[in-house]
């Protein structure tokens, strides 16, 4: 079954989800949009000035850690104020009513945490620490904030958020935890991402061939909605989590 559009498809999305139970969710940047964290895709905000292909590799920072490092501190800026939205809300809300097994997560601002969710698989790092390129070692980053850029190590090497850069691979624990996820979970909620940055985008499909129900939340279209997508709301994710987790209150099922 496919649908799109439509009064009902929030009931038959949250009859779906109070039956089955057993979710998983798998987010991307555009979950945090309205927390005032731009997406890469959509160019808006710093990454006008930034452009990610150039900013955000590891061939880039290894080359010039301190043009970086420039774009790291305003980002970093940008998620220590930025707080959780409705959406993020809501899926630690559905967490709590035992109908959300974890939420996996391609971001990196910590806002899931922030609102409350308590298993969170974070798959590409997470800032709040920085680690040293040569020994290793790790700092907290608010202990190197407003230290001079790049910010480095005791043994006098840079260090680097410990975020998965373009080019570097997914830490194993997230992936195989992610995809154990996938496995196992009944109703695979996708909110906020394009899918189109692998490995990332092959969990979904990971859980469609393991029977789960997919259930997309987007304003846009993306490249699941024809090929695995059960039911699309639609949609910025505040608003239509919001309207999911207020069918939900109102006992879908
Ligand atoms: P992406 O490929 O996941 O695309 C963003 C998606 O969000 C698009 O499909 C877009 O239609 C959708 N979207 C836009 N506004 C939305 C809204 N209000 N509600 C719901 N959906 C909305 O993300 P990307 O920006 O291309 O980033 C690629 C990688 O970089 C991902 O791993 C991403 O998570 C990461 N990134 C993370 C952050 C963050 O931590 N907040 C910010 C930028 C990029
Ligand atoms: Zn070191």
């Amino acid at each position: 079954m496919r649908a799109r559009g439509g009064k009902d498809l929030y009931r038959q999305a949250a009859e779906v989800l109070a039956s089955r139970r057993n979710a998983v969710a798998l987010t991307g940047a555009g979950i945090s949009v309205e927390s005032g964290i731009p997406a890469f895709r959509g160019s808006q905000g710093m990454w006008e000035r930034f452009d990610p292909a150039e900013y955000a590799t590891i061939g880039a920072f290894l080359e010039n850690p301190a043009k970086v490092w420039e774009m790291l501190s305003e980002m970093l800026d940008l998620l220590v104020r930025a707080s959780p939205n409705p959406a993020h809300r809501g899926l630690a809300e559905m967490e709590r009513m035992g109908i959300l097994r974890s939420v996996i997560t391609q971001n990196v601002d910590g806002l899931h945490q922030s609102a409350g969710s308590r298993k969170v698989i974070e798959y590409h790092g997470n800032p709040l620490e920085l680690v040293c390129i040569h020994c290793w070692k790790r700092y907290p980053s608010l202990e190197k904030i407003g230290e001079r850029i790049p910010p480095r190590c005791a043994c006098g090497k840079i260090l680097k958020p410990d975020i998965v850069f373009f080019g570097e691979p997914i830490p194993w624990i997230a992936q195989e935890d992610s995809e154990t996820e996938a496995r196992e979970c009944s109703v695979l909620l996708v909110v906020g991402t394009s899918a189109q940055v692998m490995p990332a985008s092959g969990i979904p499909r990971i859980a469609k061939e393991h029977g789960a129900f997919i259930i997309e939340i987007n304003p846009e279209e993306t490249s699941l909605t024809e090929k695995i997508t059960d039911i699309h709301l639609q949609g910025r994710a505040s608003l239509a989590m919001e309207r999911l987790m207020e069918t939900l209150r109102n006992g879908a099922a």
